[in-house]
């Protein structure tokens, strides 16, 4: 994991900065190197907010027991909500992409966050903790329906069919898989909000009625 390796304490500041900055997604050394100079140019106060702001950002933030979301309380207040619809479960690779159905407004069920995903390139795949909590979670929220919402590529499609597995002897749990809309290799968190609606609306059974 990139996270786990330490900074190198022989680097200077500046580019020890670039080397963090360089481990965000697509960001690369040349942008990296151009935040870092960027900062250089502010001033004292604005450094040490922001500074501050990044040391407490787990601060008062709680994983969900239930469904894995992050958010300011344990149940998370979208499993909290009783107007929220219980039969249906969508089940999301990670948190953007709750949050981008929730932001969308096109979706009033409940979510499930996976926190994991099937990719044999990069050697993860769904972890028994990960299955479990799933599980769990189906059965607690007594849903009849399960969508899979994983993006539309390849570690998207492995996901879905590891699910699929799972779920295997549940032929009382109606699957389906979001459809046509999404383009093919992107991602649901850049999906415009039509988009998302024409996915979830002609979400495909997984199996024959
Ligand atoms: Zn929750």
């Amino acid at each position: 994991m990139a996270g786990a390796v330490p900074p190198d304490k022989s680097a200077s500041p500046i580019e020890r900065l670039i080397a963090l900055f360089g481990r965000f997604p697509g960001v690369g050394g040349k942008s990296a190197r151009r935040m870092v100079f960027h900062l250089l140019r502010q001033d004292e106060d604005f450094l040490r907010s922001l500074g501050g702001a990044i040391a407490g950002l787990k601060d008062g933030l709680f994983t969900c027991g239930t469904c894995g979301n992050v958010s300011e309380s344990d149940p998370c207040p979208i499993c909290r909500d009783a107007l929220r619809d219980r039969t249906t479960l969508c089940v999301v690779e990670n948190i953007d992409d709750l949050v981008s159905f929730e932001q969308a407004g096109v979706y009033n069920g409940l979510y499930h966050v996976l926190g994991g995903r099937v990719s044999p390139l990069d050697g993860q795949e769904l972890s028994a903790e990960n299955v479990d909590f799933f599980l769990r979670h189906l059965e607690s929220s007594g849903a009849s329906e399960v969508i899979v919402a994983t993006n539309p590529r390849m570690e998207g499609d492995l996901t879905y069919f590891t699910l699929l597995e799972i779920l295997g002897g549940r032929s009382d749990i109606k699957v389906s898989r979001l459809a046509f809309g999404l383009p093919v290799g992107g991602s649901i968190e850049f999906a415009d909000r039509m988009t998302l609606h024409t996915a979830l609306e002609s979400r495909i059974s997984a199996r024959r009625e």
